[in-house]
């Protein structure tokens, strides 16, 4: 039986082996592959817990497809491909001011705002290529 930090571990540099943005399902494929005796629920646990210490950053699912994560903690955005499903990492020149500007178009309800999710849509150079 593999030890509860030593599963974080392996599910961490797991995650940060795989190219891009893996989703859990994805993660625990890895883990499995070599570690057969760890299992999704400790998977999928170990990754909710390496959010919550932010060594990750969960990308929330946009329209259809599970959620992703990110070992990539900078700040930055990403550009889904819409054929192939690929997320990019992007950089964008936005205010930060971004959230001060939103302004609710009901009146008379306060919305605290704390976070933001962008994410840009197109067409990737691979999936182009084969246009
Ligand atoms: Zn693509
Ligand atoms: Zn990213």
């Amino acid at each position: 039986m593999v030890r509860n930090t030593m599963q974080k571990d392996i599910t961490y540099s797991t995650l940060c082996m795989l190219e891009g943005h893996p989703t859990a399902e994805e993660v625990y494929e890895e883990v499995h592959r070599k570690y057969p005796s760890i299992s999704k629920a400790t998977v999928y646990r170990n990754l909710a817990n390496l959010e919550e210490m932010n060594l990750v950053r969960r990308v929330r699912k946009v329209g259809s497809g599970p959620d992703r994560f990110d070992k990539n903690l900078h700040p930055h955005y990403h550009a889904k491909c819409v054929k192939c499903g690929k997320i990019f990492d992007v950089t964008a020149n936005i205010s930060e001011d971004i959230i001060g500007s939103v302004e609710l178009m009901d009146d008379g309800k306060d919305f605290l705002i704390s976070s933001y999710e962008l994410v840009f849509e197109g067409i990737c150079s691979k999936c182009n290529a084969k246009e």
